[in-house]
């Protein structure tokens, strides 16, 4: 697939002086002088799933806080957002080590994420984030594959994607219960990549966090940031976004799809 530029971005970063463009050719521009690739042919796009695919990161944050809480841990909403996109033992593991100076095991860190888990069913289910069905619609007529990369082990989300998006398959997903070393290592990336048998100049990740951006980054490929959150798009920039988007309708529009 050949990617065109899409006249109706071309304004949308005109009053940042301090960011870099969304411009289409500047970003792939960029992207080859970061890589040091000659090309980029996407065959691919891997999609991130909490806040890009399911608008669940609300009820993330307050299982998260409501959970930790339960175990003398204090974790805020934007302790959540911070380090959305980790594994869930490993942020637990690193919590605890912080806050009561103790080191735990895999078993008592997964305990522990089995009451996040437990808080999050209890909340309302969360919405299909908006154009989600859409794009992925799009990009699979335009040829390319899909992969799902999560770092979330909520088994319950999982399977409503599988149910939901009908582009989704087991073949193509990527789960915590996956990599041992989630995000931001670029390793789920990377697993994601396998899975579709593509090289990194050939895929596009699509990611909301700051640590999944970093994985997507690491891995190379082609890092589409969609800021769905809180943060500010300059924490995307940061942690080295290829490009920062608003959301999926924009995705598409990126893409020429
Ligand atoms: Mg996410």
């Amino acid at each position: 697939m050949e990617i065109q530029p899409n006249p109706q971005l071309l304004s949308r970063d005109d009053n940042s002086e301090t960011l870099p463009s969304g411009k289409l050719e500047g970003v792939i521009k960029r992207y080859l002088e970061r890589t040091g690739f000659r090309e980029f042919c996407p065959k691919a796009v891997l999609f991130d799933m909490d806040g890009v695919l399911m608008d669940s990161m609300p009820n993330h944050a307050i299982a998260w806080q409501r959970s930790m809480a339960s175990f003398g841990i204090n974790m805020s909403k934007d302790d959540a957002y911070a380090t959305e996109g980790a594994r869930g033992v490993d942020t637990i593991k690193r919590m605890v080590k912080a806050q009561q100076g103790r080191d735990i095991d895999e078993a008592e860190a997964q305990m522990m994420y089995d009451e996040k888990t437990r808080q999050f069913g209890m909340l309302p289910k969360p919405q299909i984030m908006d154009f989600a069905l859409q794009l992925q619609e799009k990009i699979h007529h335009a040829g390319l594959q899909i992969c799902i990369v999560t770092g979330s082990g909520q088994r319950p989300l999982i399977n409503r994607l599988l149910e939901e998006f009908p582009r989704v398959t087991r073949e193509r997903l990527v789960t915590a219960y996956d990599v041992k070393n989630g995000k931001p290592l670029p390793d789920p990336y990377l697993a994601g990549m396998k899975k579709c048998d593509v090289e990194p100049w050939e895929t596009i990740v699509v990611e909301n966090a700051p640590l999944g951006v970093m994985s997507g980054v690491a891995s190379n490929a082609l890092t589409i940031a969609v800021n769905t959150g809180p943060l500010p798009d300059s924490a995307l920039w940061d942690a080295g976004a290829d490009v920062v988007l608003a959301n999926l309708k924009e995705v598409c529009e990126f893409m020429s799809l």
